[in-house]
């Protein structure tokens, strides 16, 4: 990488596609990601905070392995290793608006379940004290093609209207992208996960509830 940019150590950096790695490979364990599909980044902290790691275009999540994950220094776009996916750009677009380390994206099955019967939105409704104690704000982006600057565009504008009225988005939060799948961010890995997560439970409850 060009010697101006603070770059960690390459024992820093393979520890952190590791721990990337191990990430995808639990989220496909228990279906948060299949195939090819989604994305997940993670970014160095202090003093090497403009610089990530990525999932690189076509990885399939549930065999990723350390050449899938590559460097990306988020100043100048550049990338170290394999082509990023178009999609890498709402990263990006989340690293530059908060104090987030992760951001992960996934087509989880439920949400999209629920998301062709009812809005993702009844989610928040749901009579269940879970939903009430929720730790983090839920934003809804509209129907755009994945990877398009529209999408980008649309995702920074819900990102802004949650910030307006929840002051956690800084480290953790969630944006819904409709008949797409789930954008989470969090101030560290298991934070970001943890959303992906419990959303994907959510939404499992309340397609449940619907047929019972
Ligand atoms: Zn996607």
């Amino acid at each position: 990488m060009p010697s101006q940019h603070k770059t960690p150590p390459l024992s820093i950096i393979t520890t952190y596609k590791k721990q990337l790695c191990a990430l995808l490979h639990a989220g496909w364990e228990i279906g948060l990601f299949r195939g090819t599909n989604g994305n997940a980044s993670l970014r160095f902290p202090k003093p090497y905070d403009d610089i990530a790691i990525i999932t690189a275009t076509k990885t399939l999540k549930g065999h990723a392995r350390l050449s899938d994950i590559s460097v990306w220094d988020l100043r100048d776009n550049q990338v170290f290793g394999k082509e990023l996916s178009s999609e890498s750009q709402i990263h990006q677009l989340l690293f530059a608006k908060t104090q987030a380390k992760c951001v992960l994206h996934a087509h989880t099955p439920y949400l999209l379940a629920l998301s062709c019967v009812c809005p993702i939105e009844s989610i928040k409704t749901l009579p269940i004290y879970e939903v009430a104690l929720l730790p983090f704000a839920i934003g809804f982006v509209g129907r755009y093609q994945p990877g398009s600057t529209q999408l980008a565009n649309a995702v920074a504008q819900a990102f802004e209207h949650l910030a307006q009225h929840n002051a956690s988005v800084d480290t953790k939060g969630c944006l819904w992208m409709d008949g797409h799948g789930l954008l989470c961010w969090g101030e560290d890995m298991l934070t970001a996960f943890g959303i992906l997560e419990e959303m994907e439970h959510l939404a499992m409850i309340a397609l449940h509830g619907r047929s019972s």
